[in-house]
């Protein structure tokens, strides 16, 4: 268990989450850590990582302590690792997944907003296909919470290209929008509720697993459980005695 990481609050681990969005399935943790560092290595500024709203967040910060609270976020299953051939690649766990498609949601309305104050009027919609099903249909559900009228344009362009699924619902935003029907504020209660309760951290602690090959329960520690994390493996269910055994193998 590595101690010398602290606690992390819940922005840091929305802004971890959110640097990690950039190179989901593509970039270990040593990338992830250099975009939180503000690196200008070649490989970063070549994915123009450097554009990331949180580039830099821990520019003062040690690459080593920045690692270290990566390995926090993959201890405490916001993060994990994926490994591809030989590489070990950060993806998101599924509660890291539902924070960060709560703030990213937010991030894409944001700049629908900043596009009206500029009055940006022909924004190719495409960026939204063919992207996460449910991530969508969250922004969509919160384009139709916010009643802004001045989206409605966008709203079109993008039925325009979209696929028929997906015409659907945005039609069915616009007309909430224009009909000014009313929103159901414990809908976006429980989300928030929801996004909350995932924010909160427990720290690991020792697993009774019940073994599959002698019935018996077994402890796996949380220095164990650190070590499966960080090498992508899911947890045994046989204990050490019996993944001995080679009927078991
Ligand atoms: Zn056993």
């Amino acid at each position: 268990m590595n101690t010398a990481a602290n606690q992390l609050t819940a922005d840091e681990i929305k802004v971890i989450l959110r640097a990690a969005d950039e190179i989901i399935l593509q970039g270990g943790r040593t990338l992830l850590a250099k975009i939180l560092k503000g690196s200008k290595e070649k490989k970063v500024m070549e994915l123009k990582l450097d554009q990331c709203p949180v580039y830099g967040f821990y520019k003062t910060w040690k690459i080593d302590d920045i690692l270290l609270k990566i390995d926090w976020m993959i201890d405490h299953e916001f993060l994990e690792i994926r490994y591809d051939r030989k590489l070990p690649l950060v993806v998101f766990s599924p509660r890291g997944w539902q924070i960060h498609m709560d703030q990213y949601t937010d991030e894409l309305l944001e700049e629908w907003r900043k596009w009206i104050r500029d009055g940006y009027q022909n924004p190719d919609m495409s960026y939204l296909k063919d992207r996460n099903r449910e991530m969508i249909l969250l922004l969509i559900e919160k384009i139709k919470e916010s009643r802004e009228k001045a989206f409605i344009p966008y709203l079109e362009l993008w039925e325009k290209i979209d696929y028929k699924k997906m015409k659907q619902e945005i039609r069915i935003a616009i007309e909430a929008i224009n009909h000014n029907e009313p929103i159901d504020p414990s809908v976006v209660k429980a989300r928030e509720e929801a996004i909350n309760e995932a924010l909160e951290v427990e720290d690991p602690v020792d697993l009774k697993i019940k073994c599959m090959g002698c019935l018996k329960r077994f402890t796996f520690s949380v220095g164990e459980q650190q070590f499966f994390k960080q090498k992508g493996l899911s947890f045994p269910n046989r204990c050490k005695k019996c993944r001995k055994n080679p009927i078991w193998r």
